[in-house]
């Protein structure tokens, strides 16, 4: 197995895949109001197709990949796809990306089927401002599937906070204050300018040193090394605190020099960098026969056009106008 690396001598070793655009929620950050175009059947991937592109791809060093979105969890079958795919030679480490509403019925699962990694989306602990974020009154259900996860042996579990001025930002108190009582790892993510009104996102980002400076006045924040991550967290722990705290600057402290992904799209499009319209059809070679070998060089190619690095906080940047949030997947 070779070790898959950029023009710019990344290497990359880790796939995002989107089994599905379709969403059981409608957050206000990821999916237009009114909702997003969904993918006919036809158009989106199938398991098999699935399967045969990340085998391939990790025949040439993807070692890690993580399920996502819409909701991965409202594709039927999505436990006995992961049971396939957790068997899959190379696959280091398989993950999955949640909005927890399906968790509580599917948790046992998918922890069965060798899922061990999971992250959970949650941006507040009040039911009515989940209604208003998610425009869905399913809090409760997310809050028993978190908990559901954690029974089931999911260690740790992610919670991730979208964090939003004027929205949830008076809330990253509380919510890091359950490191103190839970195991899990609270995870602050700056909001992105994905196919979003510029205006609203200006709006509402909240920049992670501004995150962490409220942290700080509760008490001093020790940041940690922890290596089990595929990803661009840096962490915190407070004194006494049994969970840990992320923060993720994907705009203020832009990770592009050390990113290691690429993403497949459920209507199997390879695209490798999310802040970028630059796709490859891989969906259209699959179908038309293409062997391992030509897959393969698609991959290459996705991987050989990734681009440097991000310019969304220049003047020039142009969101994507391609997709929203919740057809790419995070
Ligand atoms: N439905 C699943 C979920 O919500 O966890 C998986 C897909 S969702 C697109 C993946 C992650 O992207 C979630 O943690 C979500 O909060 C995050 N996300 C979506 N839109 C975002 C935005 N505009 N800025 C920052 N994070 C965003
Ligand atoms: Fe759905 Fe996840 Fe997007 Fe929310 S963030 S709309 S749960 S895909």
């Amino acid at each position: 197995m070779t070790l898959l690396t950029d023009r710019y001598k990344r290497s990359i070793d880790y796939l995002r895949v989107s089994i599905t655009d379709h969403c059981n929620l409608h957050c206000i950050y990821c999916m237009p109001l009114g909702g997003a175009p969904k993918l006919e059947h036809k158009e989106i991937l199938s398991y098999e197709e699935f399967l045969r592109i990340i085998q391939v791809a990790l025949k040439m060093g993807i070692s890690k990949v993580r399920l996502t979105g819409g909701e991965p969890l409202v594709r039927r079958g999505v436990s006995d796809f992961c049971r396939r795919l957790a068997k899959l030679p190379g696959l280091k480490s398989l993950s999955l990306t949640t909005n927890g509403v399906l968790l509580e019925e599917l948790a046992s699962e998918l922890h069965g089927a060798g899922i061990r990694r999971i992250n959970i989306s949650l941006d507040t602990l009040q039911r009515q401002k989940f209604l208003r974020i998610t425009r869905r009154d399913e809090f409760d259900r997310v809050w028993r599937g978190i908990q559901e996860a954690e029974r089931v042996g999911f260690d740790p579990v992610k919670i991730n906070v979208v964090v939003m001025r004027g929205i949830n930002d008076d809330e990253v108190l509380e919510l890091a204050r359950l490191t103190l009582n839970y195991p899990y790892h609270i995870r602050f993510i700056e909001f992105m300018k994905i196919n979003s009104d510029d205006d609203w996102v200006d709006q509402h980002y909240v920049s992670a040193d501004e995150i962490l400076a409220k942290l700080s006045t509760v008490a001093p924040l020790e940041q940690v090394v922890y290596q089990n991550t595929n990803g661009p967290a840096r962490h915190f722990v407070w004194p006494d605190a049994v969970g840990m705290i992320g923060i993720i600057s994907p705009i203020s402290h832009h990770f592009c020099p050390t990113c290691n992904r690429i993403r497949l799209t459920a209507d199997g499009k390879l695209r490798s960098c999310l802040f970028s319209d630059q796709e490859l059809d891989i969906k259209s070679h699959i179908r038309q026969g293409a062997t391992d070998a030509g897959l393969a060089q698609i991959l290459k190619d996705s991987i050989a056009n990734k681009p440097e690095k991000h310019s969304i906080q220049s003047d020039l940047f142009r969101k994507c106008q391609s997709r929203p949030m919740v057809a790419i997947g995070g």
